[in-house]
């Protein structure tokens, strides 16, 4: 194997100091906890992503989730090219919006109607506005480590790139507008409880029914029982952050998986194929509460985009034919199988945590099932592990603290290469 070289990242990565903050548009995306300077993407094909030095990688990032089926699948393009034909943005209601809100809410029992947003941070914070008038209360409870987008009364012990940068929070976000966010421990009820006693404006508790964003973290059948009867008990909602895991681990919400009872979901990522969209949903009598049937405001330019949602009724549509969830299954066993060889042929710290197409490895003792478990990881360990997988032709989020994604393109060959990339990584982390 040649030693991979990143000479046009590396120039790119300085020029683009001068007109883009750090470089990049994302923080994650800036390499900062893994060292060395960002990969620059000159295309991507299937699961293979190519750099613009002409590294070829087999894709685990997949746009942090949109790609599962792959980068630019056929069927999904030969629709996105036809819908090109008929123009970018109309600021008026086309076809495809009905289309793809129909497969979506036949995909969910929590929902009959949803509203499209362009992010997914767009359609948590407008359910939790939802969510606010609905109950007519105020605070939020979220999980530390949960990520639901940058919203300011979100951005409190956030995963994601806030934990990938060890910051707490932001700044400029201010007091008031966290005051109401309480924050309680992902698989601990009684921290969910304690606020519940303490608190009486409780609006909803929002959770991502799978966490990715401080790695995976799987939850247990008895905290989930314990949300859904809390919520019951005190009107509370549970908003189902399904913006990472929708779609992803069954053809539908990992919600119904886990038996929560979502009031609202979000959606992001996958619904919209690669392109900007993002979706909050729930049953009737709360949907019809936001504008135009009620007086919830919520509204947006480029909202149901014709070209965003050509691409991901086409996704949508690709998966259901395929049905690649039992194939998810498969390839993510093998990744954790050569992660459990290599860590004791090696004598590492290895914990692998994943469900559906969600996987990755925490190089710890202890079994991570909540943010400060998560954060026991040696992320030293981490860097070296991450660069050698580059070297091995491997592209996995540049954060111990992000989840990695298979995609329905990846072949036998490939998962090989992965399992074995993943073996000679261990090696050289224990050296
Ligand atoms: N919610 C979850 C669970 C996410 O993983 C993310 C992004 O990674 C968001 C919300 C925010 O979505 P977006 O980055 O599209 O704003």
């Amino acid at each position: 194997m040649s030693i991979k070289k990143f000479k046009n990242s590396q120039e790119l990565y300085e020029r683009g100091q001068a007109h883009l903050v750090g470089a990049v548009n994302s923080p994650v995306r800036a390499f900062k906890s893994v060292g060395g300077s960002p990969l620059f993407i000159s295309s991507a094909k299937g699961s293979k992503i190519i750099d613009v030095d002409d590294n070829v990688y087999i894709d685990l990032v997949l746009s942090y989730g949109p790609m599962i089926l792959g980068h630019r699948f056929p069927a999904v393009e030969k629709k996105i090219k036809k819908a090109l034909r008929h123009g970018y943005s109309f600021g008026a209601s086309s076809k495809g919006e009905l289309k793809l809100a129909k497969m979506i809410c036949s995909a969910f029992g929590s929902m009959d109607k949803i509203r499209f947003v362009n992010s997914g941070t767009e359609a948590v914070f407008s359910a939790i506005r939802l969510a606010r008038a609905f109950t007519g209360k105020d605070q939020i409870i979220k999980f530390s480590g949960g990520y639901h987008g940058h919203a300011d009364a979100l951005l409190v012990a956030a995963g994601s790139g806030l934990a990938t940068l060890s910051l707490p929070g932001s700044k400029g976000v201010p007091e008031d507008a966290v005051k109401n966010t309480l924050v309680a421990e992902f698989n601990q009820i009684e921290s969910v409880k304690n606020h519940i006693k303490e608190n009486h404006n409780i609006a909803a508790i929002i959770i991502e029914p799978i966490p990715g964003n401080m790695g995976v973290v799987l939850p247990n059948e008895d905290f989930i029982k314990g949300l859904n009867q809390l919520a019951k008990e005190h009107k509370i909602l549970i908003i189902a952050d399904e913006v990472m895991s929708g779609f992803r681990s069954k053809f539908g919400g990992a919600q119904d998986l886990i038996g929560l009872n979502a009031d609202i979901t979000c959606l992001g990522k996958v619904i919209g194929g690669g392109f900007p969209v993002g979706a909050y949903g729930a049953r009737n009598e709360i949907m019809e509460m936001v504008a135009p049937l009620g007086p919830v405001y919520q509204a947006g330019t480029l909202s149901g985009n014709p070209i965003a949602m050509a691409a991901g009724i086409a996704t949508l549509k690709e998966l259901k034919k395929q049905n690649p969830y039992k194939k998810f299954n498969k390839i993510a066993a093998k990744i954790e199988k050569a992660f459990l060889k290599g860590s004791k042929e090696f004598d590492l710290p290895v914990q692998v945590n994943r469900f559906g197409s969600m996987v990755n490895p925490f190089f710890t003792k202890e079994p991570v099932t909540d943010f400060p478990s998560a954060q026991k990881s040696d992320t030293e360990m981490f860097k070296i592990f991450f660069w050698e997988m580059i070297q091995e032709g491997l592209f996995i989020p540049p954060s111990q603290f992000e989840s990695w994604f298979l995609c329905s393109s990846m072949t036998k060959d490939e998962i090989k290469k992965v399992t074995s990339g993943i073996h000679t990584a261990l090696k050289k982390v224990a050296e």
